[in-house]
């Protein structure tokens, strides 16, 4: 485990790091719930409203408790800077949008979270922007799709569906190289397990929805960069497109992110341990972990990540509806629902979001996501175990 970020210790950070003097001396920051900063004189009004991103001004820009967040992601994602927005998907919209406009170019990986490929596919093509879409687990897929005008890549390493993974030192080098910003989604190996800054990449966002939140009861999301993109980011994006994060929602983050550094080990036991006991299954096809030793990109995921999170998915050997339908209504522990990052475990067959059996393609019909939470590794197996005994 990586204790130790650039010579800060991870608890230093988390338990820390911007709460010396607090009111009162209370043990937890305050939650600062108002929407308007006051100012002493003329000149500091006038001085604050000249540089928001630097002053409390309006809760719709900055805000102490929102502030005191960022500061800590950042110190976890190696970044100078973060902005904490309303939601991932607001941290992927404004981080992408902020260095995109008509006639651009973008590059984004096949296999990104829907909304990203919303983005890319539908939404930034109404305003003029073209994107070629690449299967992204080869340096050559870059190569050959980054044209003069290309402006963004977009990437999620590992993908939260098909688990690939993209080289990100060489995508970084050959970004730089042509002027070209990247985003990474960092969703799931989490600033504990993979820092995509330190390998050149420009951008990270989180859903921290997921793990950063890790309880399953907040929306959220966070984009982090150098000072000067996320400075541009807060005066291009963010304070139009009002993304705002709510206070309490920044201190229920600050609250979770004291655990992450107990909580990750766990899932990653628990995901590796599920993972192995499902692949040696004969009723199993394959199992997509990025640290099992059978994944195809084993090597480069160890090369890139100290480890791995809780979400993975599983191929049955069947392609048969109604089995996969029984399987998912025994299931005990594991909870049907969608997302992850919480502390549950979950079960979603990803043939769910088609409205007819017949419209399920072959490669989806017996795909199910798997996300380890934080239970009792062996409660889990037998779980798992007695749903997929039930249609032998
Ligand atoms: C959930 C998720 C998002 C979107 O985050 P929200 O907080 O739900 O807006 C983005 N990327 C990945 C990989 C996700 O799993």
């Amino acid at each position: 485990m990586n204790e130790n970020l650039d010579g800060m210790n991870i608890t230093d950070i988390l338990h820390h790091m911007g709460e010396h003097n607090l009111p009162v001396n209370a043990v937890a920051p305050p939650i600062f719930q108002n929407s308007i900063f006051c100012f002493d004189s003329y000149d500091a009004f006038h001085e604050a409203l000249m540089h928001e991103s630097e002053h409390y001004i309006y809760s719709r820009g900055n805000n102490p408790t929102v502030n005191l967040c960022e500061e800590k992601i950042a110190a976890l994602e190696h970044t100078e800077k973060a902005k904490l927005v309303s939601s991932g998907v607001a941290a992927i919209s404004c981080a992408v949008m902020a260095f995109m406009k008509q006639g651009d170019h973008a590059v984004c990986i096949s296999s990104a979270y829907s909304w990203a490929n919303y983005l890319f596919r539908t939404y930034l093509k109404r305003f003029g922007v073209e994107t070629t879409f690449v299967e992204g687990s080869n340096i050559e897929d870059f190569e050959q799709a980054i044209r003069p005008n290309t402006k963004v890549i977009y990437l999620e390493s590992p993908a939260t569906f098909t688990f690939t993974l993209q080289p990100l030192r060489e995508v970084a080098e050959l970004a730089k190289k042509h002027g070209i910003k990247t985003v990474i989604d960092n969703t799931w190996a989490t600033p504990l397990f993979q820092n995509p800054y330190d390998m050149g990449i420009d951008l990270v966002v989180h859903s921290a929805s997921k793990y950063l939140g890790g309880n399953s009861d907040i929306v959220g999301g966070v984009v982090c960069g150098s000072k000067e993109d996320i400075t541009r980011i807060f005066n291009t994006e963010f304070l139009m497109q009002g993304q705002v994060p709510d206070p309490f929602m920044a201190w229920l983050i600050l609250r979770n992110l004291r655990t992450l550094h107990l909580r990750m080990p766990v899932h990653y036991r628990n995901a590796l341990g599920l993972a192995e006991f499902l692949e040696a299954r004969d009723d199993v096809e394959n199992v997509n972990y990025p640290l099992l030793p059978s994944f195809p990109q084993y090597e480069l995921a160890k090369k890139q990540m100290r480890g791995g999170s809780g979400l993975f998915s599983f191929r049955l050997k069947t392609r048969d509806y109604e089995k996969i339908r029984r399987i998912t209504d025994r299931v005990k522990f594991f909870k049907l629902a969608v997302s992850w990052g919480g502390y549950e475990s979950l079960f979603e067959p990803t043939n769910l979001v088609y409205k007819n059996a017949a419209d399920i393609p072959e490669d989806r019909m017996s795909l199910i996501r798997v996300h380890a939470g934080l239970e009792d590794l062996e409660l889990l197996k037998e779980d798992l175990s007695q749903a997929l005994d039930s249609v032998r």
